[in-house]
């Protein structure tokens, strides 16, 4: 109704389909794939991974008609802003994203709990073989067997990567600069 491009996905179907799993649960939590949602962080991902259970709804095409929206989807999450042709992939995004924080999933915690965004910081450089490539090496801390200095150095260069990416967000075209001349101060600003 009201013209425009697209086709909506009916309310019913919709329903339907949601009062099917509903069998044996009296609610189940429902998140719509939507660009109007709330951005995915990682925080509301590691919430969810607490969830037994929710359900994706993905829509096509323009999108799904409102009146279905509003009786039961709790809950609307965008992966970014900009449009995809479907929520399939958003849903993807966000499966994957959840489920790698599920108990069992990784070997152990420390897996996601040292990655960029879990702590609001961002990932240390890393590196692996060989020693030397393209006449780069890796930082000599990392090869010292120096159990304290080594977690010494990824906590400074995630702090360095964090203040990069902060200044990236106010001056995007220096950013490259900034890697290659300005680390030794980016260190001093840290602190
Ligand atoms: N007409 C909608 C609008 O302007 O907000 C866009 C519809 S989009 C072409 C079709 C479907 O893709 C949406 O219903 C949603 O499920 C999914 N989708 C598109 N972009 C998305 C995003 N950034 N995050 C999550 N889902 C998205």
């Amino acid at each position: 109704y009201g013209g425009g491009m697209g086709m909506i996905m009916q309310a019913n179907p919709i329903y339907e389909c949601y009062n099917s799993l509903l069998e044996n649960d009296e609610h189940i939590h429902l998140i719509y794939m939507s660009p109007k949602g709330k951005t995915l962080t990682q925080k509301r991902a590691e919430e969810l991974s607490k969830l037994d259970r929710f359900v994706i709804l993905c829509g096509h095409y323009e999108g799904v008609d409102q009146r279905v929206i509003d009786e039961i989807v709790d809950e609307q999450i965008s992966i970014g802003d900009y449009v995809l042709t479907g929520g399939e992939l958003p849903a993807l995004v966000l499966a994957d994203t959840v489920s790698r924080m599920v108990k069992g999933v990784l070997p152990e915690d420390i897996c996601f709990e040292e990655e960029s965004h879990f702590s609001g910081l961002l990932e240390h450089p890393q590196y692996t073989k060989p020693y030397e490539w393209h006449g780069k090496t890796v930082p000599e801390v990392l090869m010292s067997g120096h159990h304290k200095n080594i977690s010494e150095w990824k906590r400074i260069q995630s702090l360095i990567v964090f203040q990069i990416f902060q200044i990236y967000l106010i001056f995007p075209l220096t950013y490259k600069q900034l890697i290659l001349q300005d680390q030794s101060t980016l260190i001093l600003l840290s602190f």
